[in-house]
């Protein structure tokens, strides 16, 4: 297929921004990827599926590089252009357009095939040269292609379409292609379907396929690829707990760690991932270790906290103690030392073969009971009551804050599991309950004492995949790095980040998540989410956390009632 053919797809959905033209569009463009799945990546601003999460490894100033070479300009120039056009997507269509004139006639199409395989290659180079490799796949792409071409290639690279598609746009176009809904509640129907088999596939291209073949229900778990986790919603109190989950229920501590979902697959391999989703089997290979050694069982996927303990005390400490071990990819033995964690297994969704996310959560518990063996300091299940009696859950209550613990979850002894998805099948309970986990979609620069640090964060929440914005926030952090999280750090985090500079103002891919404590919430028209933060401020890097785990609109309303 000819790359201009999605290229027009592009320019038609970035002309308009009506949710249910651009579904239009969309649904119209599946039925011309029938052959080719995987093209709907390109749609998602990816070039693999959702649950991949092989980087491409390219940074901004890489792009800047390959930009200036394939137009044969100085970087400094490029730089130029993107301060002021603020898009570099658009620096190239400019300065490209003007060097291509001349060898116009001499390019050949550029097929979508040609670009999937070649950015397709960039996260496998590795070793000496490798960054020059990387600019030599992207400029043959930016040399093959026409201005506009080239402006949705450096755009992918960036993985910022600005299309305005996010993932509910997609599912919606995935039902109207592939189930023509005869009416809204027929629609309703597809969605849910289409959204559960995305929650377990976690694939676009896969959904497609089994969607227009009318086998969705055939999408299955797989142990060792990495399916998204449920998500709680809060409850008021003890009593609004019991109501969202009914009379008697679970309750378990709600441990401060970080969630990991440990896959075990027929072939013995253990893989361990986080919920946004990223492996992280090297850097916890005591839980690969205790996995083996305590849980019997062939093949599994099992639902669980890491939370870390003091070496010395052996008393848990919180998330922020042990968060650096997620991205710390070298020393790992003495990390494991310094900071060791137990894992708290809360629940488990597959197990020798059998999908369990269809079975009750009290069966799934009962199983976990019998084939973990418990083990202090290593593996442990989560602590846990069953009742219905107020009295005694506010006692566990105030038992777990004793034992530096969050609060607590309560469980619909009842209730299936949901992947992907923020159901009421259990809740949590927590004093604190006024902060959001919000993502960093812009920010600005500081001036006099802090200039050259970003000081100021623009925060989103999300509503069916579209981010909206909330606030600025810009206390909670340190002037000095040993305080704790520092100015320095979140501006280097960010600067590898940037998609759109404008004066002192820049936007940045949404990946860094924070958690924002406010005092309040107020109805505001100067954000896109219609409400901003009273006195926000940054009390954590979730460094566990991704776009997909940060607060919902829903949440927001909820909230500010
Ligand atoms: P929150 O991070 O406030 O959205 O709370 C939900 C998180 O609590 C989950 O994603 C888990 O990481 C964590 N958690 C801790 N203990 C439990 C438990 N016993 N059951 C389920 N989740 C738990």
């Amino acid at each position: 297929m000819d790359y201009s053919k999605i290229c027009k797809v592009y320019e038609a959905l970035e002309n308009t921004s009506k949710g249910l033209e651009k579904t239009d569009i969309l649904a119209k463009f599946l039925g011309e990827i029938k052959d080719n799945p995987n093209f709907i990546y390109l749609l998602q601003g990816r070039l693999f599926a959702d649950y991949d999460n092989r980087e491409l490894g390219i940074s901004t100033q890489l792009v800047i590089k390959a930009i200036g070479k394939a137009a044969g300009i100085s970087d400094e120039e490029i730089i130029n252009k993107f301060r002021e056009l603020g898009d570099l997507g658009k620096v190239a269509e400019t300065v490209l357009g003007k060097s291509k004139k001349q060898t116009a006639l001499f390019t050949k199409k550029l097929s979508v095939e040609k670009v999937l395989e070649n950015l397709q290659k960039l996260p496998t180079l590795e070793g000496g040269g490798t960054v020059d490799k990387k600019v030599g796949f992207i400029v043959d792409l930016l040399h093959s292609s026409t201005d506009n071409e080239s402006k949705y290639i450096v755009r992918t690279i960036l993985n910022d379409l600005k299309i305005g598609v996010g993932s509910g746009i997609l599912r919606d176009a995935i039902v109207m292609h592939c189930f023509s809904p005869k009416n809204l509640s027929d629609k309703k129907v597809c969605a849910i379907a289409v959204q559960e088999a995305y929650n377990k596939a976690t694939d676009f291209a896969k959904v497609l396929e089994m969607a227009c073949n009318d086998t969705l229900e055939k999408i299955k778990l797989e142990p060792g690829k990495p399916v998204k986790v449920m998500l709680f919603p809060k409850a008021k109190n003890v009593e609004d707990a019991f109501k969202i989950i009914g009379k008697p229920a679970a309750f378990e501590y709600k441990y401060d760690g970080f969630r990991v979902m440990i896959n075990k697959s027929e072939d013995g391999v253990v893989k361990i991932f986080t919920r946004r989703l990223e492996e992280v089997t090297k850097q916890f290979p005591e839980i690969v270790e205790y996995v083996n050694d305590n849980v019997t069982a062939k093949s599994f996927i099992l639902d669980s906290e890491a939370v870390g303990f003091d070496a010395k005390t052996k008393k848990y400490t919180d998330f922020q103690a042990i968060s650096q071990r997620i991205r710390r990819k070298h020393g790992i033995f003495e990390m494991q030392k310094k900071l060791p964690i137990e894992l708290v297994i809360f629940d488990i969704i597959y197990h020798n073969g059998d999908n369990l996310i269809d079975s009750t959560f009290i069966k799934r518990r009962k199983l976990i009971e019998q084939i973990v063996r418990e083990e202090d300091y290593k593996i442990v299940l989560a602590k846990q009551i069953i009742t219905d009696n107020t009295e005694e859950v506010e006692k566990f209550y105030a038992q777990a804050l004793d034992d530096n613990q969050e609060g607590l979850m309560g469980k619909d002894l009842d209730a299936p599991y949901k992947p992907g998805s923020r159901v009421g099948y259990a809740v949590k309970l927590k004093p604190e309950d006024k902060d959001f986990d919000l993502v960093i979609t812009g920010a600005e620069w500081g001036t006099g004492k802090r200039a050259g640090w970003l000081t100021s964060f623009n925060v989103a929440c999300s509503n069916d995949g579209e981010l909206l914005e909330i606030g600025k926030v810009s206390t909670g952090l340190k002037e000095l790095k040993d305080e704790g999280l520092s100015f320095e750090e979140m501006t280097n985090m960010l600067g590898k980040l940037l998609i759109e500079t404008k004066g002192t103002k820049i936007k940045v891919k949404p990946q860094i998540v924070i958690t924002v404590k406010y005092q309040d919430i107020q109805k505001s028209p100067t954000y896109s989410s219609g409400y901003a933060l009273r006195f926000p401020r940054i009390t954590r890097l979730r460094e566990d956390r991704g776009v997909n785990d940060i607060a919902t609109l829903e949440e927001v309303e909820t909230e500010s009632n």
